[in-house]
């Protein structure tokens, strides 16, 4: 599938600043800290949307700090490769074309465009491979095939489980107790009380087709494969086995995670990936913004009303990934005063830029610590305005700093 037009990344080692020095990143199925520094080339996995909705400001951060990811990558002098999908037949999105009378294609259809327009405003790198679940069914099909010739799946009234205790890594990923897993479950689309089944915690591979929903043929019968072998077959697929970083939202720890890296650990024998790294949930109005909840901040409206997308991205990357935080109809203010302060300081000039690249480049080094990058930022800032007529004052180090801002936290 068409993705959307990256933005130009500056680099920096052309400005003869050198290259900057191997990511830690958290890793959650270790709980720590984790370098992911791959010898020349990094691979990386984040989940796509499910396009029913448009895109809110917890999505946008999920993004937001894999771009962030890829260009610390890009300024170590690394080549990226990055796929994202797209799970465009799913419930959810099924649900919602039915409830408000509209194809559940053309749902899709126009929800990925915005998503596209969102991405590309906030200045989101596009992924190399961008691949929907609709045009990956024979992928998804070819890893249920592989998992049932390694016998660690079973039918339920024509539907495919995968046998989760078949694979010896199973729980690996979230490290959660069964209690946990088995509540999640419940909560995030599994089917833990299904007659039938052997362990309750067992996902579905694929799912027989019922009446008024699309389907495709397959060699167990016709219907649509599970949201987790869609992932899971299209990072192997593009990636390969043992790839760098999965990422995605802190909801997609159990079950998704943890049974797409279970299934594909079980077909190859292999690692899914080295990490899996997770952005914490953002809230509106003291509660997890969510569709079920009805208070998403959305991407477009803002845009609507006429906020820079740049200051939106400077008001999500004041906060660090891995703490959760709640937006406030403040942070756009405060952002466009700082992005408008940056832009004064950048064109005037002001202290030596080196100390400034460094000290970014140290910040997202160290588990991509935007606020503390952003201080960073703002102490030059704050010496450009105060002293434009100072000794130290050099009318190009605005121009210097300047790109590497844009190259590696994407504020221009
Ligand atoms: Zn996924």
């Amino acid at each position: 599938m068409r993705a959307w037009t990256s933005p130009e990344v500056p680099d920096l080692s052309e400005l003869g600043l050198g290259r900057g020095s191997a990511v830690e990143v958290f890793d959650t199925s270790t709980g720590a800290l984790t370098v992911a520094d791959p010898p020349d080339r990094a691979r990386l996995y984040v989940c796509g949307i499910t396009p029913y909705d448009a895109t809110h400001l917890g999505h946008a951060a999920t993004y937001l700090t894999f771009d962030l990811l890829q260009r610390a990558w890009r300024d170590r002098g690394l080549e990226v490769l990055y796929t994202q999908n797209i799970t465009d037949v799913d419930d959810p999105l099924l649900e919602r074309a039915t409830a408000t009378g509209v194809e559940w294609s053309e749902l899709a259809n126009r929800e990925i465009q915005l998503f596209r327009e969102d991405m590309a405003a906030l200045r989101i790198l596009a992924p190399d491979h961008y691949i929907g679940a609709v045009e990956s069914i024979d992928l998804a099909v070819a890893l249920v095939e592989r998992l049932r010739d390694r016998g660690v799946t079973y039918e339920v009234d024509g539907d495919v489980y995968f046998a989760v205790h078949e694979d010896a890594d199973f729980g690996s990923v979230s490290g959660y107790d069964r209690a946990t897993m088995l509540s999640l479950f419940a909560e995030r689309g599994g089917d833990p009380d299904r007659p039938g089944k052997r362990d309750p915690l067992d996902c579905l591979l694929w799912q027989a087709e019922r009446p008024g929903e699309p389907s495709w043929d397959s060699p167990f019968g016709r219907g649509r494969p599970g949201w987790h072998v869609e992932c899971a077959s299209i990072a192997l697929e593009t990636l390969g086995e043992d790839f760098d970083v999965q990422g995605g939202g802190t909801d997609l720890i159990f079950p998704h995670h943890e049974m797409s890296a279970s299934e594909a650990h079980a077909a190859t024998q292999h690692r899914f990936a080295r990490a899996y790294v997770h952005q914490a949930m953002v809230a509106y109005g003291g509660e997890k913004m969510s569709k079920s909840l009805g208070n998403l901040v959305l991407v477009s409206r803002l845009r609507a009303d006429g906020r820079d997308p740049v200051a939106i991205r400077l008001a999500l990357l004041a906060h660090h990934y891995r703490t959760g935080w709640e937006w406030a109809d403040g942070d756009i203010v405060d952002a466009h005063k700082r992005l408008a302060r940056w832009r004064e300081a950048f064109a005037a000039g002001g202290p030596a830029a080196a100390p400034v690249v460094a000290g970014l480049r140290q910040a997202l080094a160290r588990d991509l610590d935007t606020p503390q990058a952003l201080a960073v930022v703002d102490a030059w800032v704050d010496s450009a305005l105060a002293g434009r007529e100072s000794d130290d004052h050099d009318p190009a180090s605005g121009r210097v700093v300047g790109a590497a801002v844009d190259a590696l936290l994407g504020v221009v």
